[in-house]
């Protein structure tokens, strides 16, 4: 796998680019903005690995551009930071998942692999329920012959799992089990953060399947994608 890592720190970005070479990747370093932007525009990379606080443009500039241009590389981001809110932006954004530092090589490499292990699968390329329809590959959602709403990665990953184990309670802490492919803090909002993200995206198409159980968490209400009109 070829993995772009921009990071201006050049002892984490030593440890991160040596611990990937020996698991076999074929990396790559910048340590600014700009040229992470550049090298992902004119190259084919697997993976970015993207710390926030950059020179030149930060982490988060770099995200935004990459994803206006429709560049669904794969992302995590890493920030010193810590901040709840620099994490939303950043999966808001369209990053893949979000690594705190310090962490550990161990820890990246997890989630490397349970990011590549959902997003490849092998599945089929659309899936339904009802009248709600979900491309994998183009990432979108529909209702019948209805326009398409663009799907961040993980929103496609939370409908996916939702639609797969529909009428089924989930709790949050499955959600991050199953979709996420980790614990979070506990006392993180994450899950509702994403939950009403995917919310507003099916209400576009007129279709409220998510339900919150209170006390429970939430379940993908199947015959809500088949209203009666
Ligand atoms: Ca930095």
């Amino acid at each position: 796998m070829r993995v772009l890592i921009a990071e201006d720190d050049p002892k984490i970005a030593r440890f991160v680019a040596q611990g990937l070479s020996a698991e076999g990747h074929e990396t790559s370093l910048v340590h600014s903005g700009r040229r992470a932007l550049e090298r992902v525009e004119n190259e084919s990379f697997d993976l970015l690995i993207l710390d926030l606080g950059l020179p030149e443009l930060d982490g988060l500039e770099v995200l935004r551009q990459i994803r206006a241009r429709r560049n669904e590389i794969r992302v995590i981001v890493v920030t010193a930071r810590g901040e709840v809110d620099d994490r939303v932006i950043g999966l808001d954004l369209g990053a893949d998942d979000y690594l705190a530092k310090p962490f550990s090589f161990v820890e990246l490499s997890a989630r490397i692999r349970a990011l590549f292990r959902r997003t490849e699968g092998g599945a089929e390329r659309v899936l339904t329920l009802g009248q709600l329809e979900v491309d994998r590959v183009e990432r979108t959602l529909s209702r019948g012959e209805g326009a398409k709403v663009p799907l961040t990665s993980r929103e496609l990953q939370l409908l996916d799992y939702f639609m797969k184990h529909a009428d089924e309670p989930q709790s949050r802490a499955m959600l991050a089990d199953r979709v996420w492919g980790y614990q979070f803090d506990t006392g993180t909002n994450l899950i509702d953060v994403y939950v009403n993200y995917l919310r507003k995206k099916l209400r576009l198409v007129n279709l409220e399947p998510v339900k919150t159980l209170r006390g429970i968490g939430y379940v993908f209400d199947a015959a809500a994608c088949s209203p009666v009109s």
